[in-house]
């Protein structure tokens, strides 16, 4: 970022130099020609009548190329110039021009082999001493200035290259110094996150099943209030247990170690079965899930993980669907750039999201309403493991929400 700001203020730089440099060159160059043809108007040049032209001095020294006087009807009186063949060339250019005073104008041409000649011409219409009008023009060669330019801007777009090479090359050595702690501690927090999850894991699986027999055992003699307190301590040890796994996978994912398990397996059998367990436990008068597509499908992938990914997407469409709401699970192939791919959209009828959290909802423990996915024990976890689980697929996850309307999650895989 650095070093393309560096480009951008040394590219400013340069073409405000040149600018710059090049008005101020213009201008100097303009008034001198200006004050020439003044000077040569007062006192050098004294125009004859027509036919005495060859008794004029020409003027070759202080740069003055060209020096022609013409008459009204276009025919050269007088000239003089250092090269004869230009004079047609820059006859050409002053055609039809009308000088206010004295004007002046930048023309450029070719000569000869095709080199370029820059120039500066001043204009002035005048009355000669045979009493006709005409204009004298006086010109002056600043394609050396015009080179110099051009070396000048070679130069610096040279310096400029070197610089951000410079600024790139100290920018890696800086970003990578700085980059060391960060990289450390977030070593550490992914190291913490695997130990606590890992450590986490064993009293919480002790509690669960410790409550379970406790449930079956004794549920009969416990009071009403122990007997609730039972039923929500079982709920949160679920909750703990299903959070610490979620931690688990992603302390794998971080340090590479969650394989994926290939296998070719019929996707509407997998899309079926978890439909029809999250159905078991949503009452259809609640929420109506639907799986569309009856279409048997044969996918190269991991089953367990795919299974994963859909119970992520379907729990949390039923999770921010208002009671009364629709669900909808569906799956198609799709060409794309001679590649077929499997698309699988989870639609809901819920709450929807602004799109400010759009961006941000497969970041890991995002949530765009922290009270309401802690009630219905959402942890922020699950769509950052979706979109692991995608990615590790080769594939891509996209959403599109309105508020208020619903939420559509496209996943799409390629066949392998
Ligand atoms: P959580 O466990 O909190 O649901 P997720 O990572 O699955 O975590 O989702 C992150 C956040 O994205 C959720 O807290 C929720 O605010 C939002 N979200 C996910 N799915 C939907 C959906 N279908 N409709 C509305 N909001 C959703």
């Amino acid at each position: 970022m650095n070093s393309f700001m560096l480009i951008v203020f040394l590219l400013f730089f340069i073409v405000g130099t040149i600018s710059v440099l090049s008005y101020i060159v213009y201008n100097e160059q303009k008034l001198e020609l200006k004050a020439l043809t003044e000077q040569e108007l007062e006192e050098s040049y004294v125009v004859e009548p027509q036919g005495k032209s060859g008794e004029n001095t020409p003027i070759n020294n202080q740069g003055i190329y060209i020096n022609y006087f013409l008459k009204k009807n276009g025919d050269v009186v007088v000239g003089d110039e250092f090269n004869p063949e230009m004079r047609s060339l820059i006859l050409d250019k002053v055609k039809g021009w009308s000088p206010e005073g004295i004007q002046v104008k930048y023309v450029t041409f070719s000569v000869g082999n095709q080199q370029e000649v820059h120039f500066l011409i001043a204009a002035k219409h005048v009355l000669n001493s045979g009493g006709g009008t005409g204009t004298l023009y006086i010109g002056k060669d600043v394609s050396y200035l015009w080179s110099m330019f051009q070396w000048l801007l070679a130069v610096l777009l040279g310096m400029l290259l070197l610089f951000v090479g410079i600024a790139i090359g100290i920018g890696q050595i800086m970003t990578r110094r700085a980059m060391k702690p960060i990289v450390h501690s977030y070593q550490l927090q992914r190291e913490f996150l695997a130990d606590a999850s890992h450590e986490l894991r064993t009293p919480i699986s002790i509690l669960k099943s410790g409550l379970e027999v406790m449930d079956m055992g004794e549920n009969n003699q416990l009071s009403s209030f122990s007997s609730d307190l039972l039923v929500d301590l079982q709920k949160e040890a679920k909750s703990a247990a299903k959070l610490v796994d979620d931690l688990m996978l992603l302390a794998r994912t971080d340090s590479g170690a969650q394989p994926l398990f290939y296998e070719t397996f019929d996707f509407y059998s997998l899309a079926e079965q978890v439909v029809r367990s999250i159905q078991n436990v949503t009452p259809p008068s609640q929420i109506q899930l639907n799986l569309l597509s009856d279409r048997s499908l044969h996918f190269y992938g991991d089953l367990e993980r795919m299974k994963q990914l859909l119970y992520i997407l379907l729990n949390n469409a039923v999770q921010y669907t208002q009671p009364g709401g629709k669900v909808t699970l569906d799956y198609f192939l799709e060409e794309e750039s001679q590649a077929t791919k499997l698309c699988i959209t989870v639609t809901d009828t819920g709450i929807g999201m602004e799109p400010e959290h759009l961006e941000s909802i497969f970041r890991r423990f995002y949530r765009v309403d922290k009270n309401r996915s802690r009630e219905s024990g959402g942890t922020g976890i699950g769509l950052a493991i979706a979109k692991w689980i995608v990615e590790a697929h080769q594939g891509d996850i996209e959403v599109e929400s309105t508020p208020g309307v619903g939420s559509t999650f496209t996943i799409y895989l390629p066949l392998t």
